[in-house]
């Protein structure tokens, strides 16, 4: 029996999920968590809510109450088809469906499987990061691999194909039909360029990597066509993951000193949110690091104030929940929204920056950061935000890999629309590469829907192997720190391999 722990804000609430017909992680389907609480009294709790009779089997994952008794909460089960009230009844019933990992195409089965299985030996997640560090940090001929072609065949079979969507509008196009045929309601894509400011390295000295104003301004240029070449692959309804700092020193240097955005940028800004307009695409913009982040806040709020004038919206901030002050932050984004009558467009991810960010100020243990993710999700799904007077429109792109919390936030969200009450609209996204037991279950449970259940979408990251590299590093430093949850990923789809050698 497998054992996750979730604390909330004032209660220490034990999870417990145990596979229902295998004793491998092979489906989130048919895992069912049962939560015994040990609280005494939480200001975070959703108001008792008892499901009707229909949903049975969905439960807020806090309970208000003293010891309450052991108690389900599934994640995946179409919401309109009633709920069987019997353990036997619900195997039966998930046992007519494929499992979710059934969506996808052997190939990519088989690439996931072999790297799940570096990434699970931390031997060969150590051998690798000092390969990528020193792949980003030299830009000799034998470490580039955009110029040595063996040092770029390695990379790309080893981390790059599983991780990244491709090198040129050829392949990302040919990602994305992949992975919309797959069910997913959409893709984000993002061109993976960015600046990365190591601890002996500072913003300005980055800025004298190029010398001349015009060589700056080039850089603002490159990333403006990067930015419309990413654009010009995606379609309604899909994001533009956007990051400030691939623009280049003029632009970092002025996201580290709090100023407005350069002439420049302002007006490439422009263009891109004007043709995202136009083919209704939505556009987020990705959290980087603290010494740039207040900036990234403050330009971003401004778009958001120009572009999500209308119920739905169209920009989104990252906030990310490893940050001890990140609940501050939000509750002055929805004050502002509020008061300004503007939607405020949500990204939550926890963070990816722990390696080289300041250190106080992150969460001083993986718990609380998950506390802290886990709370914020259950604030504004309800609606109700501590120092919010009132509630702005809020969209929520619920961005995580942990299966708790995944599950957790998304069944708050459906009791809540099931029951009528007050929520704000959600989509749930994860990595390429990382998680795809979720995403498919999440895929296959709107599917199962007809309709009704969450939006799942993949979100992609494009460019040349040498500009993915840190994007690659950040993901491998993701999954050592997770090696169990690998492990779990590993045996998903070790079972999934064996139920199609089995089938044949
Ligand atoms: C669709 C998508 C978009 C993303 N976009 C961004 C982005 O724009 N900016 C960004 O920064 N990240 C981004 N991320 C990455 C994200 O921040 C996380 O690094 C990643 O998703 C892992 O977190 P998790 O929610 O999956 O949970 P888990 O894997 O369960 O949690 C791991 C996370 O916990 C935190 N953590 C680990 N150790 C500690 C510790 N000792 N103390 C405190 N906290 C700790 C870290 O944030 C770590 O990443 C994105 C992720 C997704 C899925």
């Amino acid at each position: 029996m497998k054992r996750l722990e979730v604390r909330s804000l004032r209660s220490c609430v034990s999870v417990r999920a145990r596979p229902v017909t295998s004793p491998s992680w092979t489906s989130l389907q048919r895992w069912h968590v049962s939560i015994s609480s040990t609280t005494t009294k939480s200001t975070l709790q959703s108001p008792q809510i008892t499901p009707p009779a229909s949903s049975r089997r969905h439960v807020p994952v806090c309970s208000t109450t003293t010891k309450s008794p052991p108690q389900k909460i599934s994640f995946a089960v179409p919401v309109q088809q009633g709920f069987p009230s019997h353990q036997q009844d619900i195997d039966a019933e998930f046992k007519k469906y494929p499992p979710p990992l059934s969506i996808i195409p052997t190939t990519t089965l088989l690439r996931s499987l072999l790297m799940t299985y570096v990434l699970s030996s931390p031997h060969l997640v150590n051998l690798s990061l000092p390969l990528l560090a020193a792949i980003y940090h030299k830009d000799a001929f034998l470490l580039n691999p955009d110029r040595n072609p063996v040092l770029r065949f390695v990379v790309r079979k080893l981390f790059y194909d599983h991780f990244c969507a491709g090198e040129n509008e050829w392949e990302v196009r040919e990602t994305i039909v992949d992975v919309k045929g797959m069910g997913f309601h959409g893709v984000i894509l993002g061109y993976a360029k960015e600046t990365i400011v190591g601890q002996s390295t500072t913003a300005s000295s980055e800025s004298t990597k190029i010398k001349t104003t015009s060589a700056s301004e080039q850089a603002i240029l490159d990333w403006k066509e990067g930015t419309l070449r990413t654009l010009s692959m995606l379609g309604r309804g899909d994001f533009l993951a956007v990051k400030f700092t691939g623009a280049g020193p003029d632009v970092t240097e002025a996201l580290a000193h709090n100023q407005p955005p350069p002439a420049l940028m302002s007006s490439s800004l422009s263009e891109i949110l004007a043709q995202a307009r136009k083919q209704n695409t939505r556009v987020w913009i990705d959290a980087e690091q603290q010494i740039f982040q207040p900036t990234i806040d403050a330009w971003t709020l401004d778009l958001m104030k120009s572009y999500n004038t209308a119920s739905d919206a169209m920009v989104y901030n990252t906030y990310q929940a490893y940050l001890k002050f990140t609940p501050e932050v939000l509750a002055r984004h929805l004050r502002v929204a509020q008061g300004e009558g503007w939607t405020l467009g949500v990204k939550l991810v926890r963070g990816a920056y722990i390696a080289v960010e300041r250190r106080d100020l992150i969460h001083d243990k993986i718990e609380d950061t998950h506390r802290a993710y886990d709370g914020i999700v259950d604030r504004l799904v309800k609606r109700e935000f501590p120092g919010v007077e009132g509630f702005p429109n809020v969209q929520l792109m619920l961005a995580s890999h942990n299966a708790n919390s995944v599950a957790r936030g998304y069944n708050t969200w459906k009791i809540r629309l099931e029951q009528n009450l007050p929520t704000i609209k959600m989509e749930i996204g994860q990595l390429q590469g990382m998680a795809d037991e979720i995403s498919c279950g999440l895929v296959q449970e709107r599917l199962l829907g007809k309709g009704v259940g969450p939006r799942a979408f993949k979100c992609l990251c494009w460019g040349s192997v040498q500009e993915c590299v840190n994007f690659l590093m950040r993901r491998v430093v993701e999954n050592r720190g997770c090696l169990g949850r690998t492990e779990m990923w590993m045996s998903g789809l070790k079972g999934e391999l064996w139920r199609r050698v089995k089938r044949g």
